[in-house]
Order: C-alpha cells, then sequence, then structure tokens
C-alpha cells in the first residue's frame, strides 16, 4: 500500500502528513511518498519526512501506484491525472464549492473522501477536521483581536494607575467560539458569550464566561439536530437584536462565529449598532467566508466603520500552519486507521457504514454521494 502525500497550491500553509503520521502509516505496513517541499509552509522539511521513512519526489513520482494520496484543499484535477484509477483522494475537498473539481475527480476513477463531511459521532471525533481546524481559528481570532486592540486585555494594577481589563463578547459558541472564550479568559479578558441553541449556556459557564441569552422567546433546545442550529423565528431574530443592541455597546472585542450549515451566515450586527461601539473596538467575523456575522464586513479584509475596526476573517487555522497541520494530518491518519484491515493490508470502506456513507464522493466513475446528486 502506498500513500502519496501532495505539495499543496495556492494560499495553502498546510500540509496533510507529518513525520508522526508517516511514521504510524510505515507501522501499518505502508510506503509513504511526500511530494518535494510539501511540509515548506509548516516548517516541516523535506528530511524531516526522509527520517520518518518516506521517500521524497516530484508529483509524478508521489503519485505513481499510489493507492491513497493525502491532501489538504484538493488538488486541481489536472495535476493528479497521473494517478492510479481507484486510488482514495483523501482531504477537504468542498464538495459543495467544488462541485466541477469533484466531477472530474470522478472522471479521472478517483475515489474522492471529502473528510468535511465526516458526521458529528462520537467514533469520529478524532477524524474531524472542521472541529480541529475551528479550534484554533478560535484561538487566532482573539490573538488576532488583541494585536489591532489599542489597549490591553487583563487588568493591571501599577504604580501609575489602573488598566480597566477589556470586555469581550463571543457570538455564537461552537467548536470555534468555545476556545475564543476560553483564549479571552487566558489573556484576562472579562468575557460574555451568546447563542441560539440552549445547550451551550453552561458550557459558556463553565469556561468562567457570563451566558447572554433571550429569554422568553424559544431558540433552539438543546444541541440542536445534529449538533447544529437552524434559522431561528422572526420573534426570535428581534428579541435576539435587542439583546445584541444592549450589551454591545459595552464590548471592546467582539467575536462572531454563527453559522448555520447550507444557508448564508446570519446577520447579528447591523450598521446600526456597530455606530454605537467605541471607537478602537475590534470585530472578527470568523462567518466572514459564509457572508458575514457582521454588516460591512468584507472576506480577507480589515474594514474600519464608525471607529469599529471589522476583521473578515478567512481561514484562520491557515496561519497557524505547524499546529494545524499537525492536527489535520492526525485527524486524517486516525480515519485511515480505523479503517484498515490488517489482513488486506490496506483500508477497506464498506458502503453501509455511516461515516462511508457520509464523505464517499465518487467510485467507479460516478458521483455517489446522497448530497451531490440533484433534488427529485
Ligand atoms: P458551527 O460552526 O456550525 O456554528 C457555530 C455556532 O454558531 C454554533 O454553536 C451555532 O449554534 C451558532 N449559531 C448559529 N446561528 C446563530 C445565531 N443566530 N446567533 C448566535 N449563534 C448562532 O458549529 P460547530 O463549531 O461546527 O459546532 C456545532 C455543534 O457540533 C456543537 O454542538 C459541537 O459541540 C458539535 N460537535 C460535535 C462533534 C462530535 O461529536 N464529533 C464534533 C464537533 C462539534
Amino acid at each position: 500500500m502506498k500513500i502519496a502525500v501532495l505539495k499543496e497550491v495556492g494560499a495553502e500553509t498546510r500540509v496533510a502528513a507529518i513525520p508522526e503520521t508517516v511514521k504510524k502509516f510505515a507501522g501499518l505496513g505502508a510506503t509513504v511518498a511526500v511530494e518535494r517541499g510539501a511540509g515548506v509552509g509548516a516548517s516541516i522539511a523535506d528530511g524531516d519526512f526522509e527520517a520518518a521513512g518516506a521517500t521524497v519526489g516530484a508529483r509524478a513520482e508521489v503519485l505513481k501506484d499510489a493507492d491513497i494520496i493525502l491532501t489538504v484543499i484538493g488538488p486541481e484535477p489536472d495535476s493528479v491525472a497521473g494517478a492510479k484509477k481507484g486510488a482514495l483522494l483523501v482531504g477537504a475537498l468542498d464538495p459543495a464549492g467544488r462541485g466541477d473539481d469533484v466531477a472530474a475527480y470522478a472522471k479521472a476513477g478517483l475515489e474522492a473522501l471529502a473528510m468535511e463531511w465526516m458526521p458529528r459521532i462520537t467514533r469520529a471525533q478524532s477524524m474531524d477536521i472542521l472541529s480541529s481546524q475551528s479550534n484554533l481559528a478560535g484561538y487566532k481570532a482573539v490573538v488576532d483581536a488583541g494585536s489591532l486592540f489599542g489597549r490591553a486585555f487583563p487588568m493591571m494594577m501599577t504604580a501609575a494607575g489602573t488598566v480597566h481589563p477589556a470586555k469581550a463578547f463571543v457570538m455564537g459558541v461552537g467548536v470555534a467560539g468555545l476556545q475564543a472564550i476560553a483564549t479571552a479568559r487566558r489573556l484576562g479578558a472579562q468575557v460574555s458569550a451568546t447563542d441560539v441553541r440552549s445547550a451551550t449556556k453552561e458550557q459558556i459557564s463553565s469556561l468562567g464566561a457570563k451566558p447572554i441569552f433571550v429569554e422568553g422567546v424559544a431558540g433552539i433546545e438543546g444541541e440542536g439536530a445534529g449538533g447544529y442550529a437552524s434559522e431561528t423565528s422572526a420573534e426570535y431574530q428581534a428579541a435576539q437584536a435587542e439583546l445584541v443592541s444592549g450589551h454591545i455597546a459595552k464590548q471592546d472585542i467582539v467575536i462572531t462565529t454563527a453559522l448555520i450549515p447550507g444557508r448564508a451566515a446570519p446577520r447579528l450586527i447591523s450598521d446600526a449598532q456597530l455606530a454605537t461601539m467605541r471607537p478602537g473596538s475590534v470585530i472578527v467575523d470568523l462567518a466572514a467566508e459564509a457572508g458575514g456575522n457582521v454588516e460591512g464586513c468584507v472576506a480577507g479584509e480589515t474594514v474600519e466603520r464608525h471607529g469599529v475596526k471589522i476583521i473578515g476573517a478567512v481561514q484562520l487555522a491557515r496561519t497557524l500552519a505547524a499546529d494545524a497541520s499537525a492536527l489535520f494530518s492526525r485527524n486524517l491518519a486516525n480515519f485511515l486507521t480505523a479503517f484498515w484491515d490488517k489482513e488486506k493490508g490496506g483500508v477497506v470502506l464498506p458502503d453501509e457504514d455511516e461515516i462511508v456513507a457520509a464523505i464517499r464522493l465518487t467510485r467507479g466513475g460516478q458521483l455517489v454521494n446522497e448530497r451531490l446528486k440533484p433534488a427529485q
């Protein structure tokens, strides 16, 4: 069994394997071939991969006869034309946004597996790239906010007087939001947070932050279906807007992370609400790519409105390439290990398995995932 690790292109800094996972694959009896320079963005030298037992070479050599191809964001289909038919292509392939590429992978005979469609079930937690990368994004959002904020986060009592603690508000308490709360708390800010899912109230309190919740109008009971939020009623949205208006004017730092699967991000902060904030405040909108939670947010840019800086954060995990690569690589290794058949000496993916059904996009030249089939 040969595993190929591709060098990513464009703005991507991460890599889909690290020396530790190379050793793990070797332990399973696989050989690993890494494309030259694949680890550069994550500070891993070719020699580090070689020391772990991999061979390093050009793409054509690496792909030749590979049974499994590991990638972070999915290669240009033309660039993997030399791959063996039936090879597994495993990574964050963005099937919702890059349907043409997925169709091209099918045409090339690759079996494409989209790791971002991993079901949110206990068995799959260690394979969940959305969680591992969102967690880092939540941390980095606070650090980035801190670097643009002209004040300190913690309270400091000095001979020259007292520095008051910053007030941070986290909107959307999924994986990224929880880490944003924890990070802002560690830096000494006074933290509050809100979500539509009632189950998050306890999680917010357990991290030492103050839950800010709409009372008297039903939001989403418990975890929500599949752990995710859905759209709330117009009545709830009006109550939430009023609650936010009262709270946001007193905040220095706001981190928004609210997403609803399959829909544009909900608008949580209007321009009128921004105008009530103190000049110098900083907002990081982690939902920027999905349309943004903040009015006027621009994905990939920092804009200033009413004296408030709004960071339209995009792919923050890329800015922590070493850690992001390590976690992403372990997610892939955990997936492959879970389906490794020792007798056959390779990965076996049963059709009926819940994980396989959720992430398998293409097989035998066809699109096989239910989510890719046109609605009847
Ligand atoms: P997400 O990125 O889809 O959304 C971020 C947060 O925004 C969510 O908490 C959501 O409820 C919230 N939100 C949506 N609309 C909002 C609004 N109008 N106002 C305020 N908040 C709003 O979420 P995620 O980080 O992917 O996590 C979703 C859930 O999945 C969580 O419950 C998490 O604990 C769970 N999870 C489970 C597993 C597992 O069991 N394998 C792994 C990861 C996450």
